[in-house]
């Protein structure tokens, strides 16, 4: 592919982490009653999904893409290809350090999320979220959140605290908290400086 197909390197079709058939669609139609189709997304290359109810109805979009999060569909920055939307992993320089999960198609970053892990204690602390503005409500953020906690499916998973932003605060009450929202590193974690300062002790005592 050639760099002439950028310019549309947008997330025009939405996205939802999962695999297998969805039991409903992005706009919250039960599709066991609605219908639903499958194709096949060639940009994205992942399974793309058209809802009947919203087909049928005008003006609406109907289409969404289903990116598995599983680990084993991460790749490593060396692997990230021209081709299909990617979680790309980039590990932390040392163990229980912040490392972070990108998605990507081709040279276009849409989001990051940052999270360290410490498999000795198994706690997981998740640091930051990141979707930039222009793609943003298209399902980048979810897919990053189930990206990261499948990584370590059975941690201890805390998160700074939310903090007051209204973006910040509508994302996780639509998503779902990961965890609660006063970080709890272990001493490895606290070693790596995951957890700033001020809001290390939040809501301890
Ligand atoms: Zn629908
Ligand atoms: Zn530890």
């Amino acid at each position: 592919m050639t760099g002439a197909n950028r310019h549309w390197r947008n997330l025009e079709i939405p996205i939802r982490p999962g695999t297998g058939t969805p039991a409903r669609c992005p706009w919250g139609h039960d599709l066991a009653i609605a219908g639903v189709r499958q194709g096949w997304s060639q940009d994205y290359r992942a399974p793309e999904w058209l809802c009947e109810a919203c087909y049928a109805l005008p003006g609406r979009e109907n289409t969404w893409t289903m990116i598995d999060p599983a680990p084993a569909r991460h790749v490593t920055e060396d692997q990230a290809d021209e081709y299909g939307l990617r979680l790309v992993l980039l590990r932390p320089a040392t163990a229980a350090g912040i490392g972070a999960i990108q998605l990507r198609l081709g040279h276009t970053v849409f989001g990051e999320i940052r999270f360290s892990l410490c498999g000795i204690d198994r706690r997981a602390v998740l640091v930051h979220v990141e979707v930039e503005e222009k793609h943003r409500r298209s399902g980048a953020g979810r897919v990053l959140v189930a990206a990261a906690a499948a990584r370590a499916p059975h941690y201890d998973w805390t998160t700074l605290p939310i903090g007051h932003d209204p973006i910040t605060v509508a994302f996780w009450a639509r998503v779902g908290a990961i965890g609660p929202p006063s970080p709890h590193p272990c001493t490895h974690q606290t070693e790596q400086g995951v957890v700033p300062g001020e809001s290390r002790w939040t809501k301890w005592w």
